[in-house]
């Protein structure tokens, strides 16, 4: 059994959370977001571009796949008025807010609560759909080209 499914956690009763599509995470400080290949291809797909016309356009070279460019200000370049690409953002989106970063400690998260209003709505996820999340996103941040 894997050692992370075994030990008590302060979000043991879940956490409710719906992405509120606020931007606030897609916005303002700068951060890295990782992009892998299969990634691409769908983003290519849904904007109806090529898969070198969405790198040229919104990424750059990173390890062994890509990283969204930001604007000078730390936007997002999909973010326009809210995500362009939202139905296949990269899974570093999609498993924000449940990062090891940000639930290393209850400390950190309520910092990260006060910072996004989707958390504390919508559907509860249960201690194991965090920590299965949390498990996808461990496997990002060490083989960033095969995830997705
Ligand atoms: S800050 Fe939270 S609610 Fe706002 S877009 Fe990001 S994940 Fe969604």
């Amino acid at each position: 059994m894997n050692p992370l499914y075994q030990r008590p956690y302060f979000f043991d009763a879940g956490i409710r959370f719906q992405c509120k599509r606020c931007g606030a995470c897609c916005t303002g400080a700068p951060g890295i977001v990782r992009v892998n290949e299969r990634e691409v291809a769908g983003m290519a797909a849904y904007l109806g571009m090529s898969d070198s016309g969405v790198v040229d356009a919104y990424l750059s070279p990173r390890e062994n796949g890509y990283r969204v460019r930001e604007a000078p200000d730390g936007r997002c370049l999909f973010f326009e008025s809210g995500c362009r690409i939202y139905p296949v953002r990269p899974l570093q989106c999609r498993t924000f807010p449940f990062w090891f970063a940000n639930l290393r400690s209850e400390a950190r998260w309520e910092a990260v609560r006060r910072e996004c209003p989707g958390i504390g709505a919508g559907r509860r996820y249960t201690r194991t759909d965090i920590l299965d999340i949390l498990q996808q996103g461990m496997r990002l941040f060490t083989k960033a080209s095969s995830v997705g």
